[in-house]
């Protein structure tokens, strides 16, 4: 009688304990997929560009599974019903699947009693985290608020174990397999318009892909990591976002190989930040809620800019025409690549959310369509952080400059020339605030404000008193 395993958040051979155990149980295997477009039981369909990943990525892993003798089966479908229709026309024993955190493992919970009343036993592992949510708390058995404290308990006692080795083979199913669609059938490449061109250039989305961008970090930017993670204009982080978001690689992989690595560069910054991607989970697994709603109910009586008004600075803001560079440059690499860094995220969401005053779910949704990464537990998270309403927040009154920020983390300008050519060759000393240029230096720079480039969509020393004002609302 065969077994299903249930590939989820995991697209990978390696080190994924579902798999593991559902080939250990000696029983035939038949791997599948599902994709959920619905939206049902509080389930979000994947964005945009995370489709286009997934597409990549199964192939990827359909790819790894049949050179072991395996198949993998893909299906469409809402969970609730989907899962248990495999399950019934398989006549499978078992599920095997790694836990899920958010909306989905309250969805989870139904759909596993219905299975289980049908007769199959659903095994459960843990394989996207370091740690379990629930198993890190304060001295008083509370869920932590606070980065800081968190990691520092968590970090001291971690130890995730050895990453398990991919399997050799998958055994022979007997029975005709059971019905897959076709990865082409899902339209999750684009084709008019296809916008997906940067995002070819610049990712390769699979378990070897993952492999290969943790050793070209490991092999250089590392050393220089702690102090150059800041910089847009260096390329000094990992890119390994989207990789983790699928899980085509585990974060245990990723500590694990840290950990046999030389001590010293900016391993331990490196950790840290996998440590907030443990600590967002955790918030995400208290609050399931949390890309809709603040952690801070307060927050709920924001004066924000009404919706009938927010059009037209949103779409500005969505496609890189505010008039300050450095969110535009943010905003634009985001669209052509499907990712942005980290600096840059904080200073485009701090100018949305402050400067236009546009309700921070806005940026969130955008997000969620347009990174690779997107993640239902980091966005949230990031967004609430930013916009002073999460757990660990920084404070609303905390606003990012858009110019000053520019000038301290792209001294040179180098990431704004990069995205926003139009501009590249405006002086650095100039460059993230171009409407200060003297008219012959944006003649000679080829510039035309409001033609080339638009002026700033908002005066930032105004906006930083209205946002101000609005707060006062919020404390009173
Ligand atoms: P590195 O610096 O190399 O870090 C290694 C890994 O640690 C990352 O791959 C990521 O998994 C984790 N990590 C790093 N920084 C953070 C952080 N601040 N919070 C949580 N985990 C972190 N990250 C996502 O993975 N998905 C998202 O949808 C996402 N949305 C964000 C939205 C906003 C508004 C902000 C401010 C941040 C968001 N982040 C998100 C966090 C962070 O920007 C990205 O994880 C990071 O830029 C990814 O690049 P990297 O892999 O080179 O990171």
């Amino acid at each position: 009688i065969p077994v299903l395993v249930w590939f989820r958040d995991d697209l990978r051979l390696a080190d994924n304990p579902a798999l593991c155990a559902a080939l250990d149980s000696g029983a035939p295997v038949i791997p599948f997929y599902l994709l959920d477009d619905s939206t049902s039981d509080g389930h979000r369909p994947l964005g945009g560009a995370t489709r286009w990943w997934l597409g990549r990525s199964l192939t990827s892993l359909a790819e790894s599974i049949a050179q072991r003798g395996g198949r993998l089966v893909l299906r469409r479908g809402e969970a609730l019903s989907a899962v248990p229709e495999l399950a019934a026309e398989t006549d499978a024993a078992a599920l095997f699947a790694n836990r899920l955190y958010g909306m989905d493992s309250l969805r989870d919970d139904d759909l596993f009693m219905v299975l289980r009343v049908a007769g199959l036993t659903v095994r459960l592992f843990d394989s996207g985290l370091l740690h379990r949510p629930e198993a890190v708390t304060t001295k008083t058995g509370r869920p932590f608020r606070v980065f800081t404290p968190f990691w520092k308990t968590l970090s001291a006692t971690l130890d995730p174990g050895l990453p398990l080795a991919a399997p050799d083979s998958f055994p022979p199913v007997d029975d005709p397999p059971p019905a897959s669609d076709s990865l082409a059938d899902w339209s999750l490449e684009p084709t008019t318009p296809d916008w997906a061109g940067g995002l070819r250039d610049t990712w390769q989305p699979g378990e070897a892909g993952a492999q290969a961008r943790l050793e070209a970090f490991f092999n250089g930017p590392v050393a220089d990591y702690a102090s150059g993670r800041d910089r847009p204009d260096k390329p000094l982080t990992s890119k390994l976002s989207p990789h983790l978001r699928f899980g085509e690689i585990s974060p245990r992989q990723v500590w694990t190989a840290a950990r046999h690595h030389p001590p010293g560069g900016g391993m331990d910054a490196f950790l840290r930040e996998l440590g907030w991607r443990e600590f967002c989970h955790h918030l995400l697994f208290q609050a399931p809620t949390m890309a809709e709603e603040p952690l801070k109910a307060e927050f709920l009586a924001f004066p924000w800019t009404e919706a009938k008004e927010i059009g037209p600075a949103l779409a500005a803001w969505q496609s890189g025409e505010t008039g300050y560079p450095i969110v535009d440059a943010g905003m634009r690499e985001l669209w052509h690549t499907g990712w942005m860094h980290n600096r840059v995220r904080m200073i485009a969401a701090s100018f949305l959310i402050k400067d236009l005053l546009i309700p921070w779910q806005h940026g969130e949704r955008w997000f969620w369509d347009t990174l690779v990464d997107a993640c239902p537990a980091n966005n949230a998270a990031g967004w609430q952080w930013v916009a002073g309403c999460g757990a660990d927040a920084a404070p609303f009154f905390r606003i990012f400059n858009p110019v000053t920020q520019g000038e301290r983390f792209d001294p040179e300008g180098a990431y704004v020339r990069r995205w926003l050519p139009e501009l590249a060759d405006l002086p650095s000393s100039l460059i993230h605030r171009p409407w200060e240029a003297p008219p012959l230096i944006l003649r000679q720079a080829g510039v035309t404000l409001g033609k080339t480039y638009p002026p700033p969509l908002i005066d930032h020393a105004h906006a930083r008193v209205r946002a101000l004002e609005a707060l006062a609302v919020v404390n009173r």
